[in-house]
């Protein structure tokens, strides 16, 4: 059963509340997270605690427990040599930027010669999301897992 530090496999898929899928995790590896670190976003947590291995959840997540709302005021100019991108850039792609705080990502609105505009904002905040999730496995985390606070592993972290 998933409690806090249980390491916890599980495919899912992402859709938007009107039903366009954005992710699905079943093209790879099953994703892995050390429940109760803070791992994944809070609405997941919720939903999934309690659960076992072999066990469908469907969750409504709010954006205040997904991505955040989203934030005015988070519009910026930036030159283009500061974004790490292979190719070329166009508005919507999502890139990483370093800024002081460390690498973010960003979302390209439009894009200058030199300089690009990109948005601050997580590109799902505002939305409210719908998981499909199907739990692979369940298991007790290593003390390493514990002390580090994440899932080591398929589909967790490889040092
Ligand atoms: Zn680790």
């Amino acid at each position: 059963m998933i409690t806090k530090d249980k390491v916890v496999q599980f495919h899912y898929t992402l859709s938007t509340a009107d039903g366009v899928q954005i992710e699905d995790s079943r093209k790879g590896e099953p994703m892995a997270y050390l429940h109760g670190h803070g791992g994944i976003i809070p609405g997941l947590e919720k939903a999934l605690e309690g659960h076992g291995a072999g066990d469908h959840v469907d969750a409504t997540v709010s954006p205040e427990d997904g991505y955040g709302e989203r934030r005015e005021g988070m519009q910026q100019r930036v030159s283009a040599k500061y974004l790490k991108h292979a190719g070329k850039l166009r508005p919507g792609m999502t890139v990483n930027v370093n800024t002081d705080d460390g690498p973010r990502t960003v979302t390209v609105i439009k894009v200058g010669l030199k300089t690009v505009d990109v948005d601050g904002n997580h590109p799902l905040a505002g939305q409210t999301l719908q998981f499909a999730i199907d739990i692979v496995d369940v298991r007790d985390a290593t003390e390493d897992e514990v002390s580090h606070g994440h899932a080591h592993g398929p589909g967790g972290h490889h040092h």
